[in-house]
């Protein structure tokens, strides 16, 4: 019973919250649906597209890490809403991997290059 008053109170917070986390708030409207739902669990990403804040080009923009908000892929703007619903997401996942693959091999064949030296 404590339990239910403190979900039901959490939950009128939540939906009085105009301000905050209204993209969160979207996703998850009832939060008693969401903590009682048995395969919640968050990650990583999950928390990045959960919050919007997280590696997409219109957020690191405005925080100064990016000095455009496109995507590298596609060239539109990079937002969580891009990322997720995007027909390009899985290339963009391929080329994603393929950049990630490159710069480790620069790195090794630098490290190798100065280890010879
Ligand atoms: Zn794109």
């Amino acid at each position: 019973m404590q339990q239910e008053r403190s979900l039901k109170r959490r939950q009128n917070e939540w939906q009085g919250n105009e301000q905050m986390a209204q993209w969160t708030k979207c996703l998850i409207p009832d939060t008693r649906e969401w903590i009682k739902c048995l395969h919640r669990r968050s990650n990583y990403f999950l928390t990045q597209e959960l919050t919007r804040h997280g590696a997409f080009k219109a957020y690191t923009k405005t925080i100064g890490k990016s000095k455009n908000d496109f995507c590298r892929f596609c060239e539109r703007v990079d937002t969580v809403e891009h990322t997720i619903s995007g027909k390009d997401k899985w290339n963009a996942g391929h080329e994603m991997i393929k950049i990630i693959m490159k710069e480790k091999e620069r790195k090794g064949r630098i490290r190798r290059e100065r280890e010879r030296d």
